[in-house]
């Protein structure tokens, strides 16, 4: 059997066929076309050099390059290029400028060859330049543009750190390094979850993943507040703005980063401050409301025990006036029924207001008040599981007041865990027979005392405690018809629950 090979199909090449062709084509694509002798004079300068130059042919032929188009400090360096063509036989490339006619600059990228005899000799050397200013003029703008930027982030107080979509750490400024305890070469390249601590670092992949699918974003372009992990394992309270950056190719995210220890530490010390006043306050209240009671007690309690000496006097009389000791008897009756008064005024003044009910959802009511508290829970760094039934009917409560029975039991929880290792607060809800049941179980100190004094007003082991907290929570939740109470957890730390009756027509 005998192959054919086919032969390679005959290039046509029409610069070479035609002559001016290559001219003609030359002329309309802008590129600049200088042919000089080997002196460097110039013997041929095309219409797109005098377009650009603004020199008319005539006004250039015949002189030197260098004498009429060349920077004087460019001289040199275009010479040894023009040197190193007559030399040897090999095109080269260069960049220079040329000067225009009336002063500009225009930067030309060359490529240049050599004509020569057939013994070697240089006829011309041909430059053919396309004119860069425009791209050149272009790109030292981004490099400015990226020299001042990379200036704004190396020295901004704010860490910086700029993730992929895989979350793979490209880069982490001066700032970022310093809060984090990474060198820059060390956090490149690792998952920006080195840089934070647990649950966010659970979530972060998950996050990412569900923005891209989604485009649903909770943090870009919003601050918020969350905690840093260090390189040392300790944690620092900051805030987070997140912005996208869209590149042509593909996406990354930027995170400004600012640590608010500090921030939060001078707050925590206002509140404190706050919290004293109100302490020194309600402490004054009481004693003046102590005071008050005394006073109005000491005039029906005096005028008694003055009645009653003189009965007793009347007695060891020889003729007992019985119509006398009667007055008398009325009289210390009368007081005992006035101070009687005085305190039942008092417990209506101390008792709960009027109950404005509503519907309340507890699971609602819960996660209001954490939200209250969420400052206190990232700063003791307290790990709050929700255990909220599903579906749960509401009560028929005074909303606010179970808001305040929630807040005292969390707070007191916040404040139990405060010294321990593990800092982890358990809130539970369900039903429970026809009422709904709230369990607040703490991983804290548990009860140093025995339990039996803990609803009583005034009962307190905290050393700025005052003991109503628990005391006010009791008689809220008895006046809504339900149970306030407390047990110690096996493993150490306190449970307080209560129920609310569920209202039959929301079963
Ligand atoms: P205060 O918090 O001002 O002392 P409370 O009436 O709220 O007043 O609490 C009374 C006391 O009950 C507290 O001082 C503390 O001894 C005890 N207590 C309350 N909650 C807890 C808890 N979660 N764990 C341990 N002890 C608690």
């Amino acid at each position: 059997m005998t192959v054919k090979h086919q032969q390679p199909a005959q290039q046509f090449d029409p610069l070479a066929t035609e002559p001016g062709t290559a001219a003609a084509i030359l002329a309309h694509t802008g590129v600049l076309l200088v042919a000089l002798d080997p002196e460097g004079r110039v013997v041929y300068f095309n219409n797109a050099c005098e377009t650009a130059t603004g020199y008319d042919r005539g006004e250039v032929i015949g002189e030197f390059v260098w004498d009429r188009l060349l920077l004087p400090e460019q001289v040199d360096e275009v010479k040894a290029v023009f040197d190193e063509l007559v030399q040897k036989p090999v095109p080269n490339e260069n960049e220079n400028y040329w000067l225009t006619k009336d002063g500009r600059r225009i930067c030309v990228h060359w490529f240049n060859s050599s004509i020569r005899e057939d013994n070697g000799r240089v006829r011309w050397i041909i430059g053919a330049g396309l004119d860069i200013t425009g791209k050149k003029r272009a790109q030292r703008e981004i490099e400015e543009h990226a020299a001042r930027l990379h200036a704004v982030v190396q020295t901004a107080i704010e860490g910086i750190v700029t993730i992929d979509t895989e979350g793979i750490i490209e880069s982490i400024n001066p700032a970022a390094e310093r809060l984090f305890g990474y060198d820059a070469q060390e956090a490149i390249g690792r998952n920006v979850k080195i840089l934070m601590p647990s649950p966010y670092r659970e979530e972060h992949d998950r996050y990412i993943k569900n923005y891209l699918r989604t485009g649903e974003a909770k943090v870009i372009g919003s601050g918020r507040e969350l905690m840093g992990l260090r390189r040392d394992g300790s944690t620092f309270p900051m805030e987070l703005g997140l912005s996208e950056v869209l590149l042509p190719d593909r996406r990354l995210f930027t995170g400004v980063i600012r640590d608010t220890s500090e921030r939060r530490l001078s707050e925590k010390r206002e509140r404190e401050r706050l919290a004293e006043h109100a302490h020194a306050a309600r402490l004054a209240a009481l004693g003046e409301m102590a005071s008050g009671i005394a006073h109005e007690l000491n005039q029906p309690l005096t005028a008694i025990v003055s009645f009653a000496d003189a009965c007793q006097n009347l007695f060891k009389k020889d003729k007992i006036p019985e119509d006398v000791i009667g007055d008398a008897l009325s009289q210390i009756s009368e007081q005992g029924i006035r101070a009687g008064n005085i305190i039942r005024r008092l417990r209506q003044f101390v008792k709960t207001g009027a109950l404005d009910r509503e519907i309340v959802h507890l699971n609602a009511v819960i996660k209001d008040v954490l939200a209250m508290v969420s400052h206190e829970i990232h700063m003791n760094e307290v790990d709050v599981k929700l255990h909220l039934g599903k579906h749960l009917p509401g009560v028929w409560a005074d909303q606010l007041q179970v808001e305040q029975v929630v807040l005292n039991l969390v707070w007191n929880a916040i404040e139990a865990t405060e010294a321990s290792d593990l800092r982890q607060l358990d809130i539970e809800t369900c039903k429970h027979d026809d009422t709904l049941l709230v369990k607040i179980s703490d991983t804290g100190c548990g009860f140093t005392d025995d339990m039996t004094n803990l609803f009583t007003a005034f009962y307190t082991t905290k050393e700025n405690g005052t003991g109503l907290g628990l005391s006010i929570s009791h008689r809220i939740i008895e006046a809504h018809d339900g149970v306030l109470s407390a047990t110690s957890n096996a493993a150490g730390g306190a449970t307080f629950s209560f129920t609310l009756p569920i209202m039959e027509a929301m079963y």
